[in-house]
């Protein structure tokens, strides 16, 4: 292989690269992405807003693009395509040399349909909403989810005036379908953040400073020929980072491109998904779409999904994924406060720990299963 092609500098881009270098590959690594910053850890942003939220990923030895020797183009891709058994990328560069292996590791950005409203995804976001949210302030945030909801924390941290508007019933609903609410929405309250559940957004202008919309993300992937499309938008990979053919998804791969991070939701052997959007599964999945792409021996372990939060003052970390319609058991220790969701066999699937680190741990390691 001569050249590899990388499509966005974000976590999985960047681990790609570095998994590639480790792995013996000396060739030509290229690189597209218009985010001008070195590349940093986007949790930080919303975790960190008022700290160091421009973190650099390779101040954690996660890699450094310049010290790897790949060329960035600092466009996006406007088009990829397959021709001849080689993968070009269009950008405002031009159109690239053929690529032997093309990685699509584009991400997810915010959806935001409503106008006025400001998102939090890249390193200019926050210093935008950071200058916005001041003592006073008069904050509306759409979408109490996980990135709504630390916003609110941080916001109310500065002393603005924080209301929130969520469709659902619940806060945080798409992973706990309400099992969570009397915890955090007391937190909240004692915070002063006024929640509105099961109602669409309705402030009024003159009522507000600041709009963020924090309603979810869509992978950025329409520039691509080629590749299944999840239920989610996303393109389907398999286990090893290949992309599967749109045709026949459950089988066939496209020849020379993978996917890797947000980008995708995976496909298991089992006809089960393993949705995208975490920052773990981004770490780990790049070093077995690597293996794959040099024919290296695969890792032999996949990690369950995890979460991990800061919100009004507490550390929160969530492996597993809750299963619909399960209560969960609840233990309160100490400071520490447990969620627990069984099967049916007694068999612990989702583990959620606020300021209890070791049981988070102790899950993570439980949950891991042999591939
Ligand atoms: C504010 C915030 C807080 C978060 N907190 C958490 C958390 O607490 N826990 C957790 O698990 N996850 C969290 N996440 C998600 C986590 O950051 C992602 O899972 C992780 O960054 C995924 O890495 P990635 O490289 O796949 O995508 P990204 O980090 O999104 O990087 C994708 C890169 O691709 C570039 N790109 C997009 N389109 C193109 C194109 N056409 N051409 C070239 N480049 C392109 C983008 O500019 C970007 O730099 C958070 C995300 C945000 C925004």
């Amino acid at each position: 292989m001569e050249r590899i092609g990388i499509v966005g500098r974000g976590l999985a881009g960047l681990r790609v690269a570095s998994e590639l270098r480790a792995g013996g590959y000396e060739n030509q690594i290229i690189t597209w992405d218009s985010d001008p910053y070195p590349p940093y850890d986007r949790p930080a942003l919303s975790k960190k807003m008022f700290g160091e939220y421009n973190h650099p990923l390779s101040a954690d030895g996660l890699g450094d693009f310049t010290e790897l020797g790949a060329d960035s183009v600092p466009h996006p891709a406007t088009r990829a395509w397959s021709e001849e058994g080689k993968w070009f990328v269009l950008s405002q560069n031009g159109v690239s040399e053929p690529l032997d292996v093309l990685v699509i590791a584009t991400g997810s950005a915010p959806r935001a349909v409503i106008p006025g409203a400001r998102v939090l995804y890249d390193v200019d976001d926050a210093e935008a909403l950071r200058a916005a949210i001041k003592p006073g302030a008069r904050i509306h945030i759409v979408g109490a989810g996980w990135i709504g909801t630390e916003i609110a924390s941080a916001a109310a941290h500065q002393g603005a005036e924080v209301e929130m508007w969520e469709v659902t019933p619940s806060v945080l609903s798409r992973t706990f379908a309400g099992a969570v609410d009397d915890l955090w929405l007391s937190w909240m309250r004692e915070a002063g953040v006024k929640v509105n559940l099961d109602s669409p957004y309705s402030g009024d202008r003159t009522g507000r400073d600041l709009l963020i919309q924090a309603t979810g993300v869509q992978a950025d992937v329409a520039f691509l020929d080629g590749g299944a499309r999840s239920p989610h938008g996303s393109l389907v990979a398999n286990l090893s980072g290949e992309v599967l053919e749109a045709e026949s998804p459950t089988s066939a791969v496209v020849p020379g491109l993978y996917a890797t991070g947000d980008c995708c939701d995976i496909l298991l052997p089992n006809g089960q998904w393993r949705w995208g959007g975490h920052w773990t599964q981004a770490l780990a999945d790049a070093q077995r779409t690597v293996s794959a792409i040099l024919e290296l021996p695969r890792a032999s372990q996949l990690d369950a999904p995890e979460v991990f939060s800061t919100q009004f003052g507490h550390e929160i970390g969530l492996v597993g994924e809750v299963p619909a319609g399960t209560s969960p058991t609840v233990e309160q220790t100490g400071e520490s406060t447990i969620y627990r969701w069984m099967d049916h066999s007694g068999n612990l699937v989702a583990l959620l720990g606020i300021d209890a680190p070791r049981e988070v741990s102790r899950a993570r390691k439980a949950l891991r299963h042999k591939l």
